[in-house]
């Protein structure tokens, strides 16, 4: 395998970069903070942070967009839960259409889930696919998918 670029055989799938570029780190750490009577106090936390090198990002699968699909229904269904009860202290009653507005806010994000998923979910495996066969060169970092032995031929599912 080379380079179409620079035409170096230093290269590797991406995957393997991004694995290879990608470390988890566990913290070990104590809070400190001041309080109001003038004591201290000190908790101990503990986290996981996964740290990627700027070749590994570089080589990172592309995100999913069915990812956002699930936000907005998420986004709807915590509106339902939430704004009643902050409309609620601000004015002391919950209209009935604020319910029927957030019903239907809920019923549209699921609507868009149920119709949308399937093609954002084939567009997102099309992609990752094409990200399983690409190369990454570790010299210039270009990105390419190996030249393919059948061109213009789009395989029958
Ligand atoms: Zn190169």
């Amino acid at each position: 395998m080379q380079c179409p670029k620079c035409e170096s055989d230093d290269v590797l799938l991406c995957s393997t970069a991004y694995e290879q570029g990608k470390s988890v780190i566990k913290r070990k750490g104590k809070i400190e903070g001041g309080m109001d009577g003038g004591g201290r106090i000190t908790a101990d936390h503990e986290s996981t942070e996964t740290v990627l090198t700027e070749f590994a990002k570089r080589a990172a699968a592309p995100a999913l967009t069915t990812n956002s699909l699930w936000y907005s229904l998420i986004g709807a269904v915590v509106a339902f839960f939430v704004v009643p009860s902050v409309w609620h202290d601000f004015t002391g009653h919950n209209p009935q259409w604020l319910y029927f507005l957030l019903l239907a806010a809920v019923a549209v994000a699921i609507y868009r889930l149920v119709t949308g998923y399937k093609k954002r979910r084939s567009e997102d495996d099309a992609q990752k696919a094409a990200w399983e066969r690409s190369w990454i060169c570790k010299r210039c970092g270009t990105i390419f998918e190996p030249a393919q032995k059948t061109p213009g031929v789009t395989p029958v599912e």
